[in-house]
């Protein structure tokens, strides 16, 4: 089979703007396989595996992580990609690394770390996920981070606010001038929402968190579950939510490509700057159905992520992650030897800043369980 031509406003290997360290093309792949690759064998990617989606990580086996969450992304992306002639390498290695920089506990955790940074700098999980391809993982002998291409990093940071757009040179630029990035970039974004979306339900529903009727308020629900159980009279339950969520993903990406595969043509698109300057994002689903997709995503967020199930896990949640942080800002020896070190407490007020990043970095950094363990020994030792 002859190789696919990428259309010409894709991202391409060969036009990449590169890495901040330079290095020898790979001998077998492309500039974004590299990046795919660093990201999956990275610590942090691993990490993602005990890391929670909205379900507390040790409530079952059977939930989403962040880890599956993410080759789910990966899955739906790499679908619109290569649909849309644009680059699959890209979009995937973007999409996997979405949500490194997720602290554990999920939206919880990350409000919680923000409110204890709110007089360092705060903290944001995108940012966080640019930091770790970009300082925190220790892999490579020259370089500090992964060393990922500009294009990569573009689609990783997915919001920045402009204050901190201001320290990060051309990365930070479209923020200030109100750019769009990448295709491939867009893509991995909606595909996060998509597959969250979904997912959401599937677990929501095993978890006995939502039911069918509240669900049914959702037009996009509603409509495939009514063609499921009219077409197939004796399905189990598990079958029905299996069925109704794949075909709400279907319908829901076919729209997407149909919709932008338009928008493409109306922009008549030369190259990836005309993506990059078109200030409006080109990976959209057509009106009716962002609707019924915003619709369900208002009811999950009314009937599950306000559930008072998942709102005591997030209150354990928030308790932990301010303990820890008070705990190690107060006491650094409860950190491990080599950050105990980094931590300078002469001059309080020079270093509390400095201070005070290494000790959400780590944090951020651990799993859900690791965070659980770690405020029950701070809790018996002190
Ligand atoms: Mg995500």
């Amino acid at each position: 089979m002859a190789l696919r031509e990428l259309a010409t406003f894709a991202v391409s290997s060969g036009e990449s703007k590169g890495r901040i360290y330079k290095e020898v093309q790979p001998d077998y792949r492309s500039e974004f396989q590299r990046d795919r690759d660093r990201i999956i064998h990275c610590s942090a990617f691993r990490r993602l595996e005990y890391k929670t989606q909205v379900f507390v990580n040790h409530e079952g086996d059977m939930f989403r992580t962040r880890l599956t969450h993410s080759i789910e992304v990966a899955q739906i992306g790499r679908t619109i990609a290569r649909a849309l002639n644009v680059n699959e390498d890209l979009t995937e290695a973007i999409c996997l690394a979405h949500d490194l920089g997720h602290t554990p506990f999920g939206h919880a955790g990350q409000d919680a770390l923000n409110n204890c940074m709110k007089n360092f700098g705060g903290f944001e999980h995108n940012l966080q996920s640019l930091r770790i391809v970009d300082v925190l993982e220790e892999r490579y002998p020259n370089f500090p981070g992964l060393n990922l291409t500009y294009e990569t990093r573009e689609g990783i940071l997915k919001h920045c606010s402009k204050n901190n757009a201001l320290d990060l040179g051309e990365l930070g630029e479209r923020f200030i001038k109100n750019y769009k990035p990448s295709l491939e970039a867009q893509i991995a974004n909606i595909a996060d929402e998509i597959a969250y979306n979904n997912h959401d339900v599937d677990d929501g529903l095993r978890a006995n968190l939502l039911d069918i009727n509240s669900l049914n308020q959702s037009e996009l629900f509603e409509e495939n579950f009514k063609e499921v159980v009219k077409k197939w009279k004796s399905l189990s339950k598990r079958q029905i939510r299996h069925e109704v969520v794949r075909r709400m993903i279907n319908q829901i990406v076919c729209d997407l490509i149909e919709n932008s595969k338009r928008l493409i043509q109306d922009y008549n698109l030369k190259d990836v700057n005309a993506v990059r300057e078109s200030k409006q994002s080109l990976i959209k689903m057509s009106k009716i159905s962002e609707k019924k997709h915003n619709d369900l995503k208002r009811i999950l967020r009314k009937e599950l992520y306000e559930h008072k199930q998942v709102k005591r896990m997030t209150l354990q949640a928030k308790k932990t992650i301010q303990t820890l942080f008070d705990t190690y800002m107060k006491n650094p020896e409860f950190l491990t030897n080599k950050l105990h070190e980094k931590i300078k407490t002469n001059i309080k007020s020079k270093y509390e800043k400095k201070n005070a990043r290494i000790v959400a970095d780590y944090i951020a950094g651990m799993t859900d369980r690791f965070a659980l363990s770690e405020y029950k020994r701070i809790g018996n030792e002190r």
